[in-house]
C-alpha cells in the first residue's frame, strides 16, 4: 500500500511512502515519516498503486497520527489551488495553513472531560468526620442533576468545568472516582444553540435596504456571488453586514469576517457580539499556539459561529461557512508579504466560489482590481453614498501653498483654519506619513547626507526618547554627529518633516493646546493606545498628529478638521500603485472628520495644485479618480488589465542577481514566441531600494494578458529557475499579483 505525502520542505513535490500493516490512513490524515535523517509530519494527499521509485527506495511510514482526516476535501482543494496559483510547494502551503501544534503532530482531541454519577452514596462511603467530602458529593449530585446533559444511555453527564465553576474542588472528584461513586467520561462538547438576535437592528435607509436585500437573496439559496459594498466612511456598512448575517446565522451557518491587521480592536468584536447571542471567535497574530489551535478546532468543528480574524483566517477550515465578509477590502495588510504571498480578498472570493457562499468586499475606497471585476460583471456593486443618520461627508479643499508664507511646515491659511477649529473647542487631525523628527540630516556646507551604511536610504533624525539617527528599513542606529564627516562643518541640519517635528512646531504655534502624537513611536508600548485615547477624550480642544495608523478603524468624534500638509510625495512616487494607495489613504483619513451635528473639513496642502490626479480626487471624489487611473492603467498595459508576476532575487551582489535572472530568462521561450502570446518581460532591474540590510535586491517583472497564460508559463519555469546552480547562493521568491515594484 503506497501513499503520497506533502511535507514541509522547499521542494515542489510530494513524496511516496509505504504503509506497513493494514491500516491505510485516509487522505487528509497526518503521518510521521522519515525524510533523510529527520522525521517529519506530513499530510496524506493520495493513495497510489505504483511509484516511480524502486521498491527498496520507498521508506515505510513511521506513525499514523489521525484516525479521521484533519484536512477535509475543501481544505485540500484550497491547498492545491494556492500551490498552483502562487507557485508555492504544496507541503509549504500546509505549513502556512495549519497551526503550529498541528504541524508538530500533536494529538487532536476536542473531547471534554465530563463526569457521571455511578451510584448513590451510602453511609459507608464517608466516615463521620468527612463532612466536607459529603458536602462536595452532594454538590456534585446537584450540579449533575440541574446542568447535566443526557448521553445516549440516558446517563447524565456534566463537564468538569461546570462542576468546578459551581464550587466543586477537583481533588474530591478523584476521591469519588476511587470510591466508585463517579466516573470520568470524555465527550465532545455540545454544539452552540442557534444564534439569536440580542439587540434590535437599526432601521435601514433606502440604500442599505437594497444592499441587504440583494445579498440576503444570495444567502437564501446558497450559492457563490461576489459583492462589492462600496460605501463611504460612516455610511453604515457594518449595519448591512449585521443584517445579512442574521439570515445566515439563522440557517445555522458560520460567518467569517476578515478585518485588517490593525483594525482588530475590542470595539470590532463588541459590535458583532452585542447584536447576536452567539459564539464569537477572534483570531489575530497575537494568539499563542494553544489558543490558536483551539480557535482552529472551533472553526473546523462548528463551535464558533461568528469568526472575526485577520488575513490568515481565510485559510481556516470551516464546518459550514455561509458568508465571508472582507471589511476594508482595499487594505494592504491583506497581502502576505513573505512565504506564501497570497491576497486574502482573492482567496476569500475563491473560497466563496468553492464553498458556495456569498462574499462581500466592503470598503470606502475599492481597489482598482475590484472595480475592474465589477466592470467585467464578476462582482455585483452595491453603493452607499450617504452617511447614516444625518451626518454629512467631510468637504475636501486644496490649499495652494506656493503663494503663502510658511511656518513650521504649514501655510498661513492652514494655520488659520486650525486656529478657527480649536476656537470652537473642536479637534484637529494632522496627517503626516513619516515618523521621527526629520527624514534627512544634511550638511549645509557640502551637501553630505547621513545615509544608512546597510541600505540605500537616508537615516531619520530622532530626538525622542534619545537623540539618534535611525534607519527605518533595518535596525541600524547611531549617534547624531556634531560635525560633518565629509567636510568637518558643524552646520548639520535636519531637513523635512516627521511627526515629532510637526508636534514641536504645532506646540510652538498653539502653546495652550495639547498636541498628541500617534505613531509607532508613541503607541508601541502596552496600553499606550489606551492612554492616547484617554488624552483625546479628555481634551475637547486638541491637535492629533498621526501617521497612517490613524486611517484605520479608529473614530475620533470631536475631530472636525483634517489637515494633510504633504500629499504630493505619494502622487510622485515611482511605484505604479502609489497614486492609488495615496488616494485611499487620504480618503480614509478624511473619513475620520465630522459627525452628526458638525460637518467635517479636509484641507490638503500642496505645491502642485494643478496635478490632475489630485484635482480629480478633491473635486470629483475617489471613484472618478479611480476610473481615471484605471483608464491610464489600461493604456499602459498594467494590472488589473494585465497579470503580473514579480521575481525577486536577493544576494551578496547585484552582478550575482543579474546573472541568475539572465539565466532564468534564457529558460523562457524565445522573445518572439512570448510577444506572440502577449507576454512582456521587464528586467532584470535593480529593486527600488537595491541595497537593504547589506543585501542586494533585483527584480524581474513578467506581465501577461491572461491569468491562464501566466500560470502555464510559470509553473515549470519557476521550478527550473530555483533549481539553477547559481540560485544556490541567493534567495529567490516569486510574487503573483505583487502589490508594488
Ligand atoms: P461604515 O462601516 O460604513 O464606516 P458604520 O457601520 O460604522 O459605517 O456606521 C456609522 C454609524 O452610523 C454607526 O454609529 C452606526 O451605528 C450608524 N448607523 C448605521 N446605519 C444606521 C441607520 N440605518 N440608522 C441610524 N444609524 C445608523
Ligand atoms: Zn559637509
Ligand atoms: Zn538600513
Amino acid at each position: 500500500m503506497l501513499i503520497q505525502v506533502a511535507l514541509p520542505v522547499p521542494i515542489d513535490s510530494v513524496f511516496d511512502y509505504r504503509i506497513v500493516g493494514d491500516a491505510l490512513p485516509a487522505i487528509g490524515c497526518r503521518v510521521r515519516v522519515p525524510f533523510g535523517a529527520r522525521k517529519l509530519v506530513g499530510i496524506v494527499v493520495a493513495h497510489i498503486e505504483h511509484s516511480q521509485l524502486t521498491q527498496n527506495a520507498i521508506k515505510p511510514v513511521l506513525d499514523i497520527l489521525d484516525e479521521v482526516p484533519i484536512v477535509d476535501e475543501a481544505l485540500l482543494k484550497l491547498a492545491y489551488w494556492l500551490s498552483a496559483y502562487y507557485c508555492y510547494p504544496l507541503g509549504d502551503v500546509f505549513a502556512v495553513m495549519l497551526p503550529t501544534l498541528v504541524r508538530q503532530g500533536m494529538t487532536l482531541d476536542y473531547r471534554q472531560l465530563c463526569w457521571q454519577q455511578l451510584r448513590d452514596a451510602t453511609d459507608e462511603d464517608f466516615s463521620a468526620s468527612a463532612k466536607k467530602q459529603r458536602q462536595q458529593f452532594a454538590l456534585c449530585e446537584l450540579v449533575i442533576n440541574s446542568h447535566g446533559n443526557s448521553n445516549r444511555n440516558d446517563t447524565k453527564l456534566v463537564s468538569e468545568f461546570a462542576l468546578v465553576d459551581n464550587g466543586v474542588e477537583p481533588a474530591y472528584l478523584k476521591k469519588f472516582e476511587q470510591k466508585g461513586l463517579m466516573a470520568p467520561v470524555y465527550q465532545m462538547p455540545s454544539l452552540p444553540k442557534l444564534a439569536k438576535l440580542a439587540t434590535t437592528p437599526l432601521t435601514l435607509n433606502l440604500q442599505q435596504q437594497q444592499a441587504v436585500q440583494k445579498i440576503t437573496h444570495a444567502c437564501q439559496q446558497p450559492h457563490y456571488e461576489g459583492f462589492l459594498l462600496n460605501g463611504i466612511t460612516g455610511s453604515g456598512k457594518t449595519e448591512v453586514y449585521l443584517q445579512v448575517m442574521q439570515t445566515v446565522l439563522a440557517q445555522g451557518k458560520q460567518v467569517l469576517i476578515l478585518v485588517p491587521e490593525i483594525g482588530l480592536t475590542p470595539q470590532t468584536r463588541q459590535r458583532f457580539a452585542e447584536r447576536f447571542d452567539a459564539q464569537v471567535l477572534m483570531l489575530h497574530s497575537g494568539l499563542n499556539d494553544t489558543v490558536r489551535l483551539d480557535g482552529w478546532q472551533q472553526c473546523r468543528l462548528g463551535y464558533a459561529q461568528i469568526i472575526i480574524g485577520t488575513r490568515s483566517s481565510v485559510l481556516y477550515p470551516f464546518a459550514n461557512l455561509g458568508l465571508i465578509i472582507v471589511d476594508e477590502s482595499h487594505d494592504q495588510s491583506y497581502k502576505q508579504q513573505d512565504s506564501l504571498r497570497y491576497h486574502a480578498s482573492d482567496v476569500a472570493l475563491y473560497r466563496g466560489f468553492q464553498l458556495n457562499c456569498p462574499v462581500i468586499l466592503g470598503t470606502a475606497t475599492p481597489s482598482l482590481e475590484s472595480l475592474y471585476l465589477v466592470q467585467q460583471g464578476k462582482l455585483t456593486e452595491l453603493t452607499l453614498t450617504q452617511r447614516a443618520g444625518d451626518a454629512k461627508p467631510a468637504a475636501m479643499q486644496l490649499i495652494d501653498a506656493r503663494q503663502q508664507a510658511w511656518q513650521n511646515g504649514l501655510a498661513q491659511s492652514l494655520i488659520q483654519a486650525i486656529r478657527q477649529t480649536l476656537d470652537k473647542d473642536e479637534q484637529v487631525l494632522v496627517f503626516l506619513n513619516r515618523r521621527g523628527y526629520a527624514p534627512i540630516l544634511l550638511c549645509d556646507a557640502c551637501g553630505w547626507q547621513a545615509d544608512c551604511p546597510r541600505c540605500d536610504a537616508h537615516l531619520t533624525v530622532h530626538f525622542q526618547p534619545v537623540a539618534m539617527l535611525k534607519c527605518h528599513h533595518c535596525d541600524w542606529q547611531q549617534a547624531i554627529p556634531n560635525h560633518c564627516p565629509s567636510c568637518g562643518s558643524s552646520n548639520l541640519d535636519p531637513v523635512g518633516m516627521g511627526t515629532a517635528r510637526m508636534v514641536e512646531g504645532l506646540t510652538e504655534l498653539f502653546p495652550d493646546v495639547p498636541v498628541i502624537q500617534i505613531d509607532r513611536d508613541t503607541t508601541r508600548k502596552k496600553n499606550s493606545w489606551e492612554q492616547v485615547y484617554q488624552r483625546i477624550a479628555d481634551n475637547p480642544k486638541a491637535i492629533l498628529v498621526g501617521t497612517q495608523m490613524v486611517a484605520k478603524g479608529h473614530h475620533f468624534p470631536n475631530v472636525t478638521l483634517v489637515a494633510i500638509p504633504n500629499a504630493d510625495r505619494g502622487f510622485l512616487s515611482s511605484d505604479f500603485r502609489s497614486p492609488e494607495h495615496t488616494a485611499q489613504l487620504i480618503i480614509q483619513v478624511a473619513g475620520r472628520a465630522g459627525r452628526a451635528d458638525k460637518a467635517g473639513l479636509v484641507l490638503i496642502q500642496t505645491l502642485q495644485p494643478e496635478n490632475p490626479a489630485l484635482l480629480t480626487l478633491v473635486r470629483e471624489g475617489y471613484l472618478s479618480f479611480a476610473q481615471q487611473l484605471l483608464a491610464e492603467r489600461r493604456m499602459l498595459g498594467l494590472p488589473p488589465f494585465t497579470y503580473a508576476c514579480l521575481v525577486r532575487v536577493e544576494s551578496k551582489s547585484l552582478e550575482n542577481n543579474q546573472q541568475i535572472l539572465h539565466q532564468a530568462i534564457a529558460l523562457l521561450p524565445s522573445r518572439q514566441h512570448m510577444t506572440a502570446l502577449g507576454i512582456a518581460i521587464n528586467g532584470p532591474m535593480d529593486a527600488p531600494m537595491a541595497k537593504k540590510n547589506s543585501r542586494y535586491h533585483s527584480h524581474l517583472l513578467i506581465l501577461t494578458k491572461t491569468r491562464h497564460v501566466r500560470q502555464q508559463l510559470l509553473s515549470d519555469w519557476w521550478r527550473q529557475t530555483i533549481a539553477l546552480p547559481s540560485a544556490k547562493y541567493a534567495r529567490l521568491s516569486i510574487d503573483i499579483d505583487p502589490m508594488s515594484w
